[in-house]
């Protein structure tokens, strides 16, 4: 998407208020992404018309283009879409024992999660975890789970050859409360679809259960098939919260926009990877910026936003254009990069940045530096500030010595004010200028 909006931003050089024009060309490589990353069609649609109405006549930020404002608008949006209300890490598990009822199609990454979870529990929240395996389908399935819970140390209920899913969950119930635990996690059979076996035999669990939270477990990488088995889970069995597994593969998370959409179910939590510590918190910034492939250009909007008072920026621009730049205004360019995270901070959010942030570093380019730069020009008056060509070597020992520092530290400051004077002329007659200091500021 960055790639696509790129080109948008460039046509969209124009300032002031976002006209209805510069948001529909925006949005419409938006709508694309969104669909590109599994979106559903109509939460695309409405996402989109929503963006619309709050994008079209906000004002610019003077310094950024409206592209980018866009973006940070879209941005926010997919934030408060995914995000539900309350701590999403937070499960209901007071009254012990909590019964956890696990729920998803096969291969969703039921057990998996389950082991994910009580490991989680057992190691954040001190609390004695109890595993059961209800999925009679498959031979292997309960071994899976008890080998798991051996790996992380936690229990699992003792199979019992024969038994039906809702006779196990029974004597789960039974065994947690006898054995003092304080969570217990039934992990149910999935199958490939959803049927009305399926259905049946999780709602008969759920009835002897009466589990504090029912998680359904969804494959992340399956898109708006996954928003169709969660309509039909919450329908039927009723949900509580959704994990997304598989966020670690290149799904690019549209998935959870979808799900969140048009089920309204928190998302609680998402699965990276097939080990045991492989469960996150669900973010909802992380996977914002993940579906719009941007959270840099975003980060460094919201940045700019905080930190940059715009209008002395764009004097600053209208002097470098003419060629103007003296020390006060190297000073103000010094200020604004430590307020903006250093040098690092700076290169490290512009696009193709990061090779010239490493010259900088070799070349000792850091943010101790930046401030030795600040101190050798606070030592100078104010006439030698405006005409840096002023300096002779009488002067220039009065301001090493002032700063504390050697006249080689001050020549090294020269000598990068000239290059830059040099490149901001270069720079403003080619027109490039301004571009340049509008991904800046
Ligand atoms: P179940 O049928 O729903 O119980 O699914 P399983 O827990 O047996 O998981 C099916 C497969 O998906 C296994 O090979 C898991 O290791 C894998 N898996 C589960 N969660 C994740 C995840 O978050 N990331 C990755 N990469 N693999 C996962
Ligand atoms: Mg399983």
């Amino acid at each position: 998407l960055s790639e696509r909006l790129g080109g948008v931003f460039d046509r969209l050089t124009k300032q002031g208020a976002l006209s209805e024009d510069d948001v529909k060309t925006a949005l419409r490589e938006v709508r694309i992404a969104l669909l590109e990353a599994d979106v559903s069609l109509p939460v695309a649609r409405d996402f989109i018309a929503r963006v619309t109405k709050k994008a079209t006549g906000a004002a610019v930020t003077k310094s950024i283009t409206p592209g980018q404002q866009v973006v940070k608008i879209v941005h926010d949006e997919l934030i408060a879409t995914l995000r539900g209300e309350g701590d999403p890490g937070v499960l209901k598990i007071d009254n012990p024992p909590a019964p956890i009822l696990m729920v998803g199609l096969q291969g969703s990454g039921k057990t998996t999660t389950t082991a994910k979870l009580a490991k989680r529990l057992k190691e954040r929240e001190g609390k004695r975890v109890l595993m059961a395996s209800l999925d009679t389908n498959r031979p292997a399935a309960m071994e899976q789970l008890a080998i798991l819970g051996t790996q992380i140390g936690v229990d699992t209920l003792p199979i019992v050859k024969g038994e039906d899913p809702v006779a196990i969950a029974k004597r789960a119930k039974t065994q947690a409360s006898l054995g003092g635990y304080d969570v217990y996690i039934l992990d149910t059979a999935g199958r490939l679809h959803i049927d009305a076996d399926l259905i049946a035999q999780a709602a008969a669990v759920r009835d002897v259960a009466n589990p504090r939270e029912t998680l359904l477990v969804v494959d992340g990488l399956t898109g708006q098939d996954a928003v169709n088995v969660a309509t039909e889970f919450d329908d039927k069995i009723g949900v509580t919260g959704v994990i997304l597994t598989r966020m670690d593969g290149d799904g690019r998370g549209g998935a959870a926009l979808s799900m969140r959409a048009i089920t309204g179910k928190p998302i609680r939590f998402v699965g990276l990877g097939e080990k045991t510590d492989a469960l996150e918190t669900f973010e909802a910034e992380r996977v914002a910026g993940r579906i719009l492939g941007m959270g840099d250009i975003v980060a460094l909007v919201e940045k700019a936003q905080q930190t940059l008072e715009v209008e002395q920026a764009e004097r600053m621009m209208k002097r470098f254009q003419k060629g103007q730049f003296n020390m006060n205004d190297l000073r103000g360019q010094l200020d604004q990069m430590m307020k903006m995270g250093g040098m690092q901070g700076v290169m490290g959010m512009m696009p193709g940045m990061g090779k010239m942030s490493k010259q900088a570093e070799a070349a000792g380019f850091d943010d101790k530096m930046l401030r030795r730069q600040v101190a050798l020009i606070n030592s100078m008056t104010k006439k030698e500030r405006a005409r840096p060509e002023l300096l002779q070597a009488s002067r220039k020992k009065r301001i090493a010595a002032g700063a504390g520092l050697e006249v080689a530290e001050l020549n090294k400051l020269l000598k990068m004010h000239r290059q830059m004077a040099d490149m901001m002329k270069t720079m403003g007659k080619k027109g490039v200028l301004k571009q340049a200091m509008a991904g800046m500021f």
